[in-house]
């Protein structure tokens, strides 16, 4: 029977973490369970936020827990879930190109009609070309935002100026960032150390 420390400690263990390469950077973000492996197997550091020391999986261990609710617990060690962890050998910061996927583009405008700015969740929303499909509108980043279904109907097949929208902002393709396949509420507040656009956006 799974009990509810069980489930908690399986949130837990699902979380984000911050991956950091050598020089500090941001990479990449894993779960709270790859990053103890990559510590154990010492391929990487536990990194502490606040005093930026760094640990080892043997040191991490003896560390006091500070918060309870992040406390991993199995019967022989009680560890703190780590939040970064800093890469031992990897230097190099990736080149990613932000995949156009749906997902991405929700992501992009922050789940967002960017015409009337109504955030909201995805059964309210639809992609919406700016220049329409049947006017020749390309299916990419530059050409497609997120539209409520209100805006998207009052845009129906029209040009922006045949309409009188006006969007939020220009669509453009995302800058790759480590946290671009996360939901805002999913990056921790530990991680504007390191990275100042990791700070989680207001709902
Ligand atoms: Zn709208």
């Amino acid at each position: 029977m799974r009990t509810n420390h069980d489930a908690r400690r399986t949130d837990l263990l699902d979380r984000a973490t911050l991956v950091l390469n050598r020089s500090w950077r941001p990479v990449h973000v894993t779960t709270v369970r790859r990053a103890l492996v990559m510590v154990f197997r010492e391929a990487a550091r536990i990194v502490c936020p606040e005093s930026l020391s760094t640990f080892t999986f043997g040191e991490w261990v003896r560390q006091p827990v500070v918060n309870e609710i992040n406390a991993i617990r199995s019967p022989s060690v009680r560890v703190q879930a780590p939040e970064v962890v800093l890469l031992s050998h990897y230097d190099r910061v990736p080149c990613h190109e932000a995949p156009f996927t749906r997902r991405n583009l929700f992501l992009r405008d922050d789940f967002t009609c960017q015409y009337c700015g109504w955030r909201c969740t995805n059964n309210h929303l639809s992609v919406d070309h700016v220049l329409p499909r049947s006017r020749g509108g390309m299916t990419n980043w530059e050409n497609c935002v997120i539209a409520c279904v209100g805006c998207n109907a009052r845009k129906a097949d029209r040009t922006l100026k045949e309409s009188g929208l006006r969007l939020l902002r220009a669509p453009a393709r995302p800058r790759w960032t480590p946290y671009l396949t996360l939901r805002p509420s999913q990056r921790m507040d530990s991680w504007n150390h390191f990275a100042p656009d990791a700070k989680r956006r207001k709902a």
